[in-house]
């Protein structure tokens, strides 16, 4: 090139990538060009597949502080050009909505930021950064008296920080509530480059809006969480699994009513549907199955089972006390998702939570549009709480268009019942056109004015914004 010439925008846009790349070193920066590992980082478990220039992979917060200031550098060097140069933020990769999966830019991958800060046994509190993945937290607390009781299924996968962006919850969520009741301080990455703390340490709080609670639930959109303090509970001294099978889901729900109106306050709840249930071997006549976990003194569980078994809601109950029996059964729960994964090429997982009493009503549905659309569904979850994975399986890609038919439907139903599209894996890219169709404009306009207080310029997670 002759001096004086104009660079082409695309060198120049190399060079200027070149810049962030320094900031995390050779080694923590992925370009296109590296095929597979770049590949990577372009979907999730969804079948979404998205496109990016770069993957930066920093290894502390300060380097994400300066990330995030060049990267406002560079947006006023390429200021009118169109040129994508912002953050996807990625975790785990574990999503099933889409929610990392980059539309052009960068995809910032914050699995380096994973070091265990403190375990404050006085103030039962974990400090952790975000990359940490969740089940490392179990493996820090074992031995100790203390436990996190947030269980997602993927909680070999997933990590803290992804896990605060979805406001992940899992089959405990039933009797221990969500990641937000849990998280106690957060310290994230402005899109001014600035490091922020919010929260406090004790459960209770009234000093204006609840800056924790929103970024539970965020999906990246905020800013870039680095690290979190979560508050612990005392593990339950003892846990005991019972399995029923029924014919029809409605009777299964009637049970699941029928148990808290006895006032049975069981640790999870899951319903699995005949067809996952026959995925896995339950050791049950074929039917719906439930799975009823309980936990707290021996005592305590002893006279649940009691009172549950008196209620003559099931034909027969199988009962799984000890730690052996209990982890095989919940392998079993949790091989039905690989399982589906073994033999359909492409799967949408919803997770719809509605009222209890819609419950039965909203799955009729979601199957009867199915078979009308010629595809096959799979229903489990966490039905205790009336959160349930409706699984749409389709075995070549040309079916895909179905699944906008299918989930348009599916949002109707659950917000007509007053329920919520999801429960706990976020609306991501794959679901969010679906939202704006059934909730209101003042929602949207609600939420598009929190997420310009706190990143104007659209850095953060900008595919997920919609017009
Ligand atoms: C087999 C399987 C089972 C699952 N079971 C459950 C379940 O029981 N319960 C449940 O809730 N989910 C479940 N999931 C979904 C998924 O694991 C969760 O949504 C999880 O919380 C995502 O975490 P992640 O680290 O993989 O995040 P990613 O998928 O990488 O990202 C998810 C979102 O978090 C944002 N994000 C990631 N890190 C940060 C950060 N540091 N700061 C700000 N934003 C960030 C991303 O931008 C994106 O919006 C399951 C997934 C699979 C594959």
């Amino acid at each position: 090139m002759n001096r004086g010439e104009p660079q082409r925008a695309s060198d120049r846009l190399t060079a200027a990538l070149g810049r962030l790349g320094a900031i995390v070193g050779k080694t923590n920066t992925v370009w296109p060009s590296e095929n597979e590992s770049f590949a990577a980082y372009l979907h999730d478990e969804t079948y979404l597949q998205g496109a990016a220039d770069l993957v930066l992979k920093p290894g502390s917060a300060a380097e994400v502080c300066a990330l995030v200031a060049e990267l406002n550098a560079l947006r006023s060097e390429f200021a009118g050009e169109k040129v994508k140069l912002s953050f996807t933020l990625r975790g785990g990769g574990s999503g099933l909505s889409g929610a990392c999966v980059p539309d052009g830019g960068i995809v910032l991958d914050l699995t380096r930021l994973n070091r265990i800060i403190d375990i404050d046994a006085q103030n039962r509190l974990i400090r952790a950064e975000c990359g940490v993945i969740l089940s490392a937290l179990g493996d820090a607390l074992a031995g100790s008296a203390l436990c996190y009781p947030v269980d997602p299924s993927s909680l070999a996968l997933c990590t803290l920080g992804g896990s605060i962006a979805t406001n992940a919850a899992g089959p405990s969520s039933l009797k221990y509530g969500t990641t937000r009741n849990y998280l106690a301080q957060a310290k994230f990455v402005s899109a001014v480059g600035e490091m922020a703390e919010v929260g406090v340490l004790p459960a209770k709080t009234s000093m204006g809006f609840s800056l924790t609670d929103l970024l539970c639930g965020s999906e990246g959109r905020l800013g870039i969480v680095t690290e979190a303090t979560l508050r612990l509970i005392t593990l339950p001294p003892a846990m005991a699994l019972l399995l029923a099978s029924f014919t029809t889901e409605s009777a299964a729900v009637e049970c699941i009513l029928a148990l808290r109106s006895a006032g049975i306050g069981p640790r999870s709840i899951e319903l699995i549907d005949a067809y996952s249930a026959s995925l896995v071997d339950f050791p049950l006549a074929q039917g719906v199955v439930l799975m009823v976990e309980l936990d707290g003194s021996e005592a305590a569980i002893t006279a649940d089972i009691e009172r549950l078994l008196s209620l003559k809601i099931a034909t027969e109950w199988v009962t799984a006390r000890d730690e052996k029996n209990r982890r095989d059964l919940w392998a079993k729960r949790k091989n039905i998702s690989p399982g589906i994964k073994r033999r359909f090429a492409y799967r949408l997982g919803e997770d719809v939570a509605v009222p209890l009493p819609s419950l039965a009503a909203v799955c009729a549905s979601a199957r009867r549009h199915a078979a009308e659309q010629g595809v096959e569904v799979a229903i489990w979850g966490h039905a205790g709480d009336g959160n349930l994975h409706v699984n749409y399986l389709l075995e070549t890609a040309d079916q895909l268009p179905k699944l906008d038919i299918l989930m348009r439907g599916l949002a109707a139903e659950v917000t007509r019942a007053g329920g919520a599209m999801s429960g706990e894996h976020g609306l991501g890219r794959l679901k969010r056109k679906f939202a704006r169709e059934v909730l209101s404009a003042q929602y949207f306009d609600m939420q598009r004015s929190i997420k310009t207080a706190f990143d104007p310029q659209m850095l953060f997670n900008p595919a997920l914004e919609i017009a």
